[in-house]
């Protein structure tokens, strides 16, 4: 019954976690998951009270429109002006999207041609690929190394792989490695698609869980959105995964073709959720969201320092609730999660499952209590690995 296009999709590792973490907790073991990259805390209360009077209103029950109420673009508009210094037209260079997941997935249906090209970072978050060949597109991977700082290196790009490149996925704060971009490097990324007339399509879903000073975003080089759109999510930021509500932002045209994708399959966001997204962009500034970064500094810390007595090369991430450490004793990463979990009930997440170019490393999500983030680290310390050269 199934289609051939999802025989191309590659394996979705994530789901395998959860089979085995789940076998393991129904065997009443006491896991500590570093898995899922989805915060542990609850919405703030002033978000959720917003929620609370909005889904009274019975303009809410139908359908909002498409694009987004006017009052949530001019919001995220706001927002962008505030955060970044960008100024954008709310009624042409904002939309809504029900998550930057769903914004993700659809855009290559917008502008992705058969067999055109789409350029994406590897490790990366799986989207990127399974959505470009849903368009029938043509995934070509662009390593990050870690001696270039998670950075893909433009100039290994073969010529004719530009030519035919349609699109460039880019993903800073990056998830899993935890870089950041640089002004410079952006700048860099967009010289690249202007010079090949490639689209930029920049995941920012990180852009404000930082450590140090605040992530930039692509539209703040020169001209960029003539040559790129961003997806913001409102899912990290304010905790509200489960709400679905992100925005896109930059080149008009291209968030009027995925306006019209979307259009044909879904029928916008939930209006109450709208209301209180815009409540939540108006507020960015509050203190539970300074608050919420300052809990995953010190579970970060907490977790670098305890992998480092492990004898692990853990480096504390500037963004981002991960940490990407590479694996003990030159082990490989599936080895390295599958001990974790067998040995220290552990759930981390291997690299590989983020393209080939992850191998060596392993992810872990601060997701998790500070005290249970200790109790991982006693665990941890007692693993030893075979000490293999690297
Ligand atoms: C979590 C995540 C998203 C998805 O966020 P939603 O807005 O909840 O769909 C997108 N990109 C990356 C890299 C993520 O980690």
């Amino acid at each position: 019954m199934r289609a051939v296009r999802l025989n191309r999709l590659p394996p979705y590792l994530f789901v395998e976690i959860d089979r085995r973490k789940r076998a393991a907790r129904e065997a009443g073991r006491d896991i500590i998951d570093f898995g899922v990259g989805d915060p542990d805390q609850p919405t703030p209360a002033f978000i959720v009270n917003a929620m609370k009077e909005a889904v009274h209103e019975a303009r809410h029950h139908r359908y909002a429109p498409g694009v987004g109420y006017p009052e949530f673009r001019e919001a995220a508009a706001r927002f962008f002006q505030r955060r970044f210094g960008v100024e954008l037209d709310p009624t042409k260079e904002v939309i809504s999207v029900i998550g930057s997941k769903e914004a993700l997935g659809h855009l290559p249906l917008a502008v992705v041609n058969p067999n055109d090209v789409a350029l994406i970072p590897q490790p990366g978050y799986p989207v990127y690929e399974s959505a470009t060949l849903f368009a029938g597109g043509v995934p070509f991977a662009m390593p990050l190394r870690e001696r270039n700082g998670w950075l893909p290196a433009f100039e290994e790009i073969p010529q004719d792989v530009l030519r035919r490149a349609k699109l460039m996925f880019l993903n800073y704060p990056n998830n899993p490695t935890s870089a950041t971009a640089t002004m410079d490097f952006l700048e860099k990324a967009v010289w690249v698609a202007r010079s090949h007339e490639i689209l930029i399509v920049h995941d920012a879903a990180y852009a404000e869980v930082y450590f140090e000073k605040p992530p930039p975003s692509i539209l703040q080089v020169e001209g960029a959105s003539d040559v790129s759109v961003e997806f913001h999510s409102l899912s990290k930021t304010f905790n509200m995964t489960g709400w679905r509500i992100g925005f896109a932002v930059g080149h008009a045209d291209v968030l009027a073709a995925l306006a019209a994708v979307k259009s044909n399959v879904d029928s916008g966001v939930f209006g109450a959720i709208q209301q209180a997204g815009t409540v939540a962009l108006n507020r960015y500034d509050r203190p539970e969201i300074s608050a919420q970064r300052e809990l995953y500094l010190r579970r970060r810390d907490v977790l670098v320092a305890g992998l480092r007595e492990a004898g692990w090369h853990a480096i504390a991430p500037r963004a981002t609730f991960f940490v990407w450490v590479a694996c003990p004793g030159g082990v490989d990463s599936m080895a390295v999660c599958s001990r974790l979990l067998e040995e220290a009930d552990i759930v981390a997440v291997p690299g590989i499952g983020f393209g080939e170019h992850g191998e060596g490393f392993v992810r872990f999500a601060l997701t998790v209590d500070e005290m249970r983030i200790r109790e991982a680290c006693t665990r941890i310390a007692r693993l030893e690995w075979a000490p293999l050269p690297r």
